[in-house]
This record gives structure tokens, C-alpha cells and sequence, in this order.
């Protein structure tokens, strides 16, 4: 394989990896969008390890090398995600976000020891700033994923930490983490070793506190954050490798990742900058005084009463959250919207952008339920009909449906824009116990007088709904 052979792949792969993320943005043309980055990482991997082979005269020992490193990896990885649950999915990419950062930093180091060509003049300094930023971007991303991995999995409390005089912690860090980069570049053979180790250090620790200090139900930014920071780190390993195809991976991941960041920052109503700098929505957001304490009268029903007030309906809404994943209930969800749609209730779907642990979670379940996408809506689009509508199924939502965002300008998550089903003539809310969502905050919700709850697992209620629709 020529060199320019290796860069017609490059260019292909990228290509197939543009298609990719295109498809990826709407769930018609989602299975195609994966399939075309399958292909495209393939062709990558291919290329990368067949043409630096040729062009480097690779022997067996290289390749024996290479295919010790990747095949465990390749094995260990496969079983992994073929294992993993749908509810636990946004651990596994959080937890894989922190493997490169983790190969960022690892690369950086290996490339000042031993670097792939010798540089002189500006192209040292050049090459030693991409080391220095690259391994800086991995170590912020490599800490900061584990402890989003932990908050996921519930490992580590989704409660803010909130340290005395965080943001000039964070910004004494930023500066020591400069002046250890003047003292790197400005050292000589390996004397710059130290600096860049000590500045490995002190960005892990930036990392955990940026993540430690984000509330509960401010992750989802987080999440989309770090994955925008790994591919800046994978970017900065391939400036460091001089390889163009990570460079342009690792941009595309980056600028996708921080477009996703702004959406969500935007649905939430808060602010872009804040999350960068870690800490928002929590104290430093407009609660001055306590969330108000909740008491009130709870209605409960049953699947039976349920299923009566779905089919004497005219126009429902069903609002899904985390606890249809947990529950596994988006099939039956499925079946009791064909079995109403053939009653002639207008049935709809209301999507919150957070619902669930990961950007689409929902609209990926109820896709492979079968759910036609025509009636699976924004919560922006179907907000405004609330008021019209007769039922709204809350299906295991809870911060993503709580009133107290809009009512409550004390409340961790005032401000943040949720799926108004209080306005609709009745409320039907599905879960197990009082228990608050990922937030850990109450639900004013559930005490509303048009608010009916159906106590136990949601995927059992709507079965026995179904039974009693049919
Ligand atoms: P929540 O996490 O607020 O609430 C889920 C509810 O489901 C719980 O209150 C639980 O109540 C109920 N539940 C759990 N299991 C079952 C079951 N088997 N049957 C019935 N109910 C069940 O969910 P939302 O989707 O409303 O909100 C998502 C939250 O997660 C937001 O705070 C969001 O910010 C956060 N988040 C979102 C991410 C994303 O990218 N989408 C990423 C990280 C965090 P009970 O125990 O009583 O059953």
C-alpha cells in the first residue's frame, strides 16, 4: 500500500464517518448512519495497520506487537457491549469516554520519550504544545469520565459537591497547569518529564472536581461535554502522531459533541458557559432559599380504573422516562398504543430531551418497539396541547414531568423547560413508591388533584392494562 493510497483511505473512511453522524441525526436513517461508521472504522483500522505496516516494513514481530495490543482489546470490547443492558448503556460510554483520555495521556507521554520523527526549531515547540494541551484535554477527560461513570452507576452520590471557592480552585489549577507548560517547553532533552507529569496530576484532579460539583440532573450535559472533550484528546493524539485521519475523528467527535452540549444546554435552559467552568445548577443557580416541603393528598388507581379512563379518552399522550427502560415495558407500550389507536384515541408520545440516562434513550426504545416515529414528539411540540389533551401515561418519568421547574424558583431544577402533563385533564404516573428521580428532588406532581398514581413495576401495570383494554 502507497502512502497515497493510505490517504485515499483516510479520505474514505472520513467521508464514511461524516455519513455516519448524519444519519445518526434522525431515527430513520440511524441503523444506516451506524452502519456507515462500522464501515468506516473498519477501513480506518485497516488502512492505519496495513499502510503504516508497508510504508514502515512491518515484520512479523511488528505485527505480532500490534495484534497482541488490539485483539484482547477487540475481544474484551465485544463482549462488553454485547452484554450490557440498555439502562446501563450510558455507563459503558462514560467509562469508555475515560479510555481516551486515558490513551491521550498515555500517547502524549510515549511521544515526548520517544518521538515518531525529530523535530527542530518551531516544529519542537509546535509538537511539544500538542504533547503538553493533549495530555492536559486527556487527563481532564480520563478523571472526569470515571467520576461520571460512578454518578451513573450510582457508585458515587448525584449530589453536588460543592467545595468553598470552587471556581478559584479550578482556576488555580488552570494557572499552575500553565506555568508547569512554560517550564515543559522551556526544558531541554527530558528534563521536561517532570513538569508534564506533575501537570498530569493536577488535571485529574480538575477533572474529578469539575464532575463532583455538577448536580444530579445536570449529567446529561456533562456526559455530552466529556464526550466532546475525548475527541478533542483523540484530535491532539493525532497532531501527535501526525496522523490525519485521528486529527479529523477526533474534530468531527469534538465539534459534534459540543453542538450536542449546546442542544442540551439549551433544552435545559442552562447556561453553556457555566458547564464548562462545572458547578451549574446547584447553589450558584437562583435558589437562595429551601425547596419547598411537600404535603398533600396522593390519589392512587388501579391497571383496571386505568384502562377505563385510556379508552373513554379522545386524545392521549404518553410521557416516557428512565423507569419504562428499567422496567423494559416499551413493547407493552407498544402494544397498548396499537390496541387504543385501533379503539380511535389519538395517541401521542411527549419526549423529553434528558428523559432516560442518555440522549435519545427514549426514542431508541420505543424505535425498537416498533412505535412509528410520526407519533413520538418533542416535549416543545407537544407542550402546548396539553391543555386539550384528556390522559397523559406517565410511564417512570419524574424530573422530566416535575412542576416544581416552573413553579418553584427555589428548586434545584427551576428554570429547566419539562413536559407540562399537569395541564392535561388527567395524569396517570406509573412507578413503584414516592421515591424522587436522579435529582433526588420531590415531585409537586403526585399530589395534584388531577393526579391519579399507579403504584408497582410499570412493565406489569401496562400488561395488566392491556388485558383489560382487550
Ligand atoms: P427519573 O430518573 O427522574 O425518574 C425515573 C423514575 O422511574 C423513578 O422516580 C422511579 O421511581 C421510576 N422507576 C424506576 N424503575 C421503575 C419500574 N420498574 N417501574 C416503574 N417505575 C420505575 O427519570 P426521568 O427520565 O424523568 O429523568 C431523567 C433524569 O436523569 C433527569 O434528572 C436527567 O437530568 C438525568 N440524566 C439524564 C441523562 C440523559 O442523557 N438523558 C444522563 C444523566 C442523567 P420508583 O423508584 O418509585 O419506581
Amino acid at each position: 500500500m502507497t502512502s497515497s493510497l493510505l490517504t485515499v483511505s483516510y479520505i474514505g473512511a472520513s467521508a464514511l464517518f461524516i455519513l455516519s453522524l448524519g444519519g445518526l441525526s434522525h431515527q430513520e436513517s440511524a441503523r444506516r448512519g451506524n452502519l456507515f461508521g462500522i464501515i468506516g472504522m473498519i477501513l480506518a483500522i485497516a488502512a492505519t495497520a496495513i499502510g503504516t505496516g508497508w510504508i514502515n516494513n512491518f515484520g512479523i514481530n511488528e505485527y505480532g506487537t500490534l495484534a497482541a495490543a488490539m485483539l484482547p482489546g477487540v475481544i474484551t470490547g465485544a463482549i462488553v457491549a454485547g452484554r450490557v443492558a440498555m439502562t446501563s448503556m450510558p455507563e459503558l460510554v462514560a467509562i469508555l469516554h475515560s479510555f481516551v483520555g486515558a490513551a491521550a495521556v498515555l500517547v502524549g507521554i510515549a511521544n515526548y520519550l520517544s518521538p515518531v520523527q525529530p523535530f527542530t526549531g518551531v516544529e519542537e515547540v509546535i509538537h511539544e504544545v500538542e504533547i503538553f494541551v493533549g495530555v492536559f484535554i486527556g487527563a481532564v477527560t480520563f478523571s472526569g469520565s470515571i467520576v461520571a461513570f460512578g454518578k451513573l452507576r450510582a457508585l458515587i452520590s448525584s449530589k453536588p459537591l460543592l467545595l468553598p471557592g470552587r471556581h478559584l480552585l479550578n482556576l488555580a489549577m488552570l494557572a499552575a497547569a500553565i506555568w508547569l507548560g512554560s517550564w515543559f517547553l522551556g526544558s531541554e532533552g527530558y528534563d521536561g518529564l517532570p513538569p508534564l507529569l506533575i501537570m498530569t496530576a493536577i488535571a485529574i484532579v480538575l477533572g474529578v472536581h469539575l464532575v463532583m460539583a455538577i448536580g444530579g440532573a445536570d449529567m446529561p450535559v456533562v456526559i455530552s461535554m466529556l464526550n466532546s472533550y475525548s475527541g478533542w484528546a483523540a484530535a491532539a493524539a493525532g497532531f501527535m502522531l501526525s496522523n490525519d485521519l485521528l486529527i479529523i475523528t477526533g474534530a468531527l467527535v469534538g465539534s459534534s459533541g459540543a453542538i450536542l452540549s449546546y442542544i442540551m444546554c439549551k433544552a435545559m435552559n442552562r447556561s453553556f458557559i457555566s458547564v464548562i467552568l462545572g458547578g451549574f445548577g446547584t447553589d450558584s443557580s437562583a435558589a437562595t432559599q429551601p425547596a419547598a416541603h411537600l404535603e398533600g393528598k396522593v390519589h392512587t388507581t388501579d391497571p383496571a380504573a386505568a384502562a377505563e379512563t385510556l379508552r373513554n379518552a379522545k386524545s392521549v399522550v404518553i410521557v416516557p422516562g428512565y423507569g419504562m427502560a428499567v422496567a423494559q415495558a416499551q413493547h407493552s407500550v407498544s402494544e397498548i398504543t396499537k390496541t387504543l389507536r385501533a379503539l380511535g384515541v389519538n395517541v401521542r408520545f411527549g419526549i423529553h430531551p434528558v428523559a432516560g440516562r442518555m440522549p435519545g434513550h427514549m426514542n431508541v426504545l420505543l424505535a425498537e418497539a416498533k412505535v412509528p416515529y410520526d407519533i413520538v414528539l418533542e416535549m416543545e411540540e407537544i407542550n402546548d396541547d396539553l391543555p386539550e389533551t384528556d390522559a397523559v401515561l406517565v410511564i417512570g418519568a419524574n424530573d422530566t414531568v416535575n412542576p416544581s421547574a416552573v413553579e418553584d424558583p427555589n428548586s434545584p431544577i427551576a428554570g429547566m423547560p419539562v413536559v407540562e402533563v399537569w395541564k392535561a385533564h388527567k395524569a396517570i404516573v406509573m412507578k413503584r413508591s414516592m421515591a424522587s428521580g436522579y435529582a433526588g428532588i420531590e415531585n409537586p406532581l403526585f399530589y395534584k388533584d388531577n393526579t391519579e398514581m399507579l403504584f408497582g413495576d410499570a412493565k406489569k401495570n401496562l400488561d395488566a392494562i392491556l388485558t383489560h383494554l382487550k
